[in-house]
């Protein structure tokens, strides 16, 4: 059977950054409202779910991976308290002001190895984003995106679940 996947962007779409452009710290972790529920919607129909971020922080020197690793660890915990299982959670740590990669999107490498790593079937997948590079990551992978309103609840937008 073809395992189907749901990739998020974390900032914007699970997690609030409205008031901080960069989130490292657990304190600055509040959900996206009405993410539980999304999720556990996208949980029942049957896709895993991951998350893919653009940590380019990290190479600008504001926080650490440490930090990211960290405040991922409450996000999982967080959401596995309401039932909720992130596969993984992908990142890229660069920014090409420091150094230049293929990891951060819009290019796809995050989604590519993540998508042959636990043999995903491309045409059954979709990543949800709030931005044009989440878009065009979406495009490179080979997989559908749907753009919502960054912070805003993303269920008007989870109409493809009918189809
Ligand atoms: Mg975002
Ligand atoms: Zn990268």
């Amino acid at each position: 059977m073809s395992k189907k996947a749901i990739f998020l962007d974390r900032d914007g779409v699970l997690v609030d950054n409205s008031q901080h452009y960069y989130i490292w710290e657990t304190d600055q972790l509040t959900l996206v409202d009405g993410a539980i529920g999304n999720l556990k919607i996208l949980t029942q129909k049957g896709f895993q779910l991951f998350i893919v971020s653009n940590q380019g922080g990290i190479s600008r020197g504001l926080y650490s991976k440490d930090d990211i690793l960290k405040l991922h660890a409450a996000l999982i915990q967080e959401l596995s308290a309401n039932q909720i299982e992130i596969t993984e959670i992908a990142f890229c740590p660069h920014h090409p002001e420091v150094e230049k990669c293929l990891c951060r999107k819009p290019d796809s490498l995050m989604i590519d190895k993540l998508i042959a790593k636990y043999q995903i079937s491309k045409p059954d997948s979709y990543l949800i984003g709030d931005s044009r590079s989440d878009m065009d990551a979406a495009k490179k992978a080979g997989i559908k995106g749907i753009q919502i309103i960054p912070n805003q609840n993303m269920f008007p937008h989870l109409s493809f679940l009918n189809k």
